[in-house]
C-alpha cells in the first residue's frame, strides 16, 4: 500500500489533520471509542510513532499545502503531561504546514487540563478547547464514570481564558440513564452560563463492549423513552436558537464565525489526514484506518512502514453516497450546484424519486438551490440518510 501512495504523488485534497491520542485515565461507561488505560503505556514511544507517521505522510507529497485545520482527539489528549504535550506539539510544527488562519483544536477532559498543559497548548498553536463536559448533574456524572466535578468546569474555563483560549467548546450529552428533562435543562442552563461561542451535544448511544451495554442487557440501564430524549433535543434546539447559537450541524451550534470549521470538513466529503492508533482518514480517494492496537500502530512504523488496517478506494456511487448522509447532518445541506459540478450528474437525477419521497414526507425541502433536513427531519435523520445508499 505504501508503494501506491509514493507512486501517487500528485498534490492531495487534504485540508485537515486528525491525531489521536488514546490513552485515558478513566473509562468512561458509554466509550466504545479506541483508548487504552495510561497507566504503565508507552506513551513517549507513542509520541514518537505519531512524529514517525507524519514524517511517513510529509516524504509521500500528502503534507505539501498548508492545513486549515488540526484537531487532537482521543481517547483524551490532555492525558499528556506538559512534556509529552511540548514533544507532540514539535512534531506536529516539524512536519505539518499551516495555513495562517489555522483552526487547531484539542479535546479535553477539565481535571486534567492544568493551566501548564493550556500554556504548553496555547504557545503551540492550538487555539480551540473542546471540553468534554457532559453534565453538570453530580449524580449524572458519576453514572457516566466521569472524574471531574463541576468546579473542574468553572476552574478550566476561567483559566483557560487566562491563558489566551476565546474559542471553547462544551460538548454535553443529554438521553442519559435515569437523566429527568429538569436535570437537562438544568444543565443546559449552567453550560449557558460560561457564555461560550461553541456547543456540541449529542445523545447517548448505547454502544456493544460498554458498562452501559452489560446495564442494559441485564434490564439495569434505566435508559429513557425515546420520546423524552426527542423532547429534550427539541428543547436543546430551542435554547441555542434563543441565545444566537445558530444550528450548523445535527449536534453542532456556534456563534457566528465558531462553526468547527475540522469538523466540517468530514461533513463536507473533504479530504484529511488521520494518524494515531485506529484512526481513519481519507487521502487522494482512499479511505483508510491505523490498526488500533498499540503494538499493531507502532510496530509497522518502526520499520519505516505504514499501520495500515484497511484500504478502500471509494468509488463514484460511494462517493455520491457520502456526500449526502454527510452533506445533510448539515442545517446548510447539500448544494445542488456543487453536486452537478463535482459528480457530472445532477441531484435530480440520481436520487430524484427519494427526494421527492422524502420531501412528501416533509423530511427534505429544497432551499435557494440547497437541498436540506427540515426541522421534523432532524428527528429522523438518520431514516432519511439510509435512504441515499445507493445499493
Ligand atoms: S469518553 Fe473520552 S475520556 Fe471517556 S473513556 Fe472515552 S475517550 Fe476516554
Amino acid at each position: 500500500m505504501r508503494l501506491l501512495f509514493l507512486l501517487e504523488r500528485r498534490n492531495t485534497m487534504v485540508k485537515g489533520l486528525y491525531i489521536h491520542i488514546p490513552f485515558c485515565h478513566q473509562i468512561c461507561h458509554y466509550c466504545d471509542f479506541n483508548k487504552v488505560f495510561f497507566k504503565d503505556q508507552p506513551v513517549d514511544a507513542y509520541i514518537d510513532s505519531l512524529g514517525k507517521e507524519l514524517a511517513l505522510w510529509k516524504q509521500e507529497g500528502a503534507l505539501d499545502k498548508p492545513l486549515e485545520t488540526i484537531f487532537l482527539g482521543g481517547g483524551t489528549p490532555t492525558s499528556l503531561d506538559p512534556d509529552q504535550l511540548k514533544k507532540l506539539l514539535g512534531y506536529i510544527h516539524e512536519y505539518v504546514p499551516m495555513a495562517e488562519k489555522l483552526e487547531w483544536t484539542s479535546e479535553a477532559n477539565p481535571d486534567e487540563l492544568t493551566k501548564e498543559k493550556m500554556e504548553v497548548l496555547f504557545a503551540g498553536g492550538v487555539n480551540r478547547l473542546s471540553m468534554g463536559v457532559q453534565t453538570f448533574d453530580a449524580d449524572l456524572l458519576q453514572r457516566l464514570g466521569r472524574t471531574h466535578s463541576n468546579q473542574d468546569v468553572h476552574r478550566a474555563v476561567k483559566e483557560a481564558r487566562e491563558v489566551g483560549f476565546t474559542n471553547i467548546s462544551f460538548d454535553l450529552m443529554y438521553g442519559l440513564p435515569g437523566q429527568t428533562m429538569a436535570q437537562w435543562e438544568d444543565t443546559l442552563k449552567q453550560a449557558f452560563a460560561f457564555d461560550l461561542p461553541h456547543f456540541s451535544a449529542y445523545s447517548l448511544i448505547i454502544e456493544p463492549k460498554t458498562v452501559f451495554y452489560n446495564l442494559m442487557t441485564k434490564g439495569k440501564l434505566n435508559a429513557v423513552t425515546e420520546d423524552l430524549e426527542a423532547d429534550m433535543y427539541e428543547k436543546l434546539m430551542a435554547e441555542m436558537e434563543q441565545r444566537g447559537l445558530k444550528q450548523y450541524e445535527i449536534s453542532n451550534f456556534g456563534r457566528p464565525g465558531f462553526q468547527s470549521r475540522h469538523n466540517l470538513i468530514y461533513w463536507d466529503n473533504e479530504e484529511y489526514i488521520g494518524a494515531g492508533a485506529g484512526a481513519h482518514g481519507y487521502v487522494r480517494g482512499i479511505r483508510y484506518s491505523n490498526a488500533g492496537p498499540l503494538k499493531k500502530y507502532m510496530g509497522p512504523l518502526d520499520e519505516g512502514n505504514r499501520p495500515l488496517l484497511s484500504t478502500h478506494e471509494v468509488p463514484m456511487n460511494e462517493q455520491m453516497e457520502e456526500e449526502m448522509f454527510l452533506g445533510l447532518r448539515k442545517t446548510a445541506g447539500v448544494s445542488l450546484a456543487h453536486f452537478q459540478e463535482k459528480f457530472g450528474r445532477s441531484l435530480e437525477e440520481v436520487y430524484g424519486e427519494i427526494i421527492a419521497a422524502e420531501i412528501g414526507k416533509k423530511n427534505l425541502a429544497i432551499e435557494e438551490g440547497r437541498i436540506k433536513l427540515t426541522k421534523h427531519g432532524r428527528f429522523v435523520g438518520n431514516e432519511v440518510f439510509e435512504k441515499f445508499l445507493l445499493a
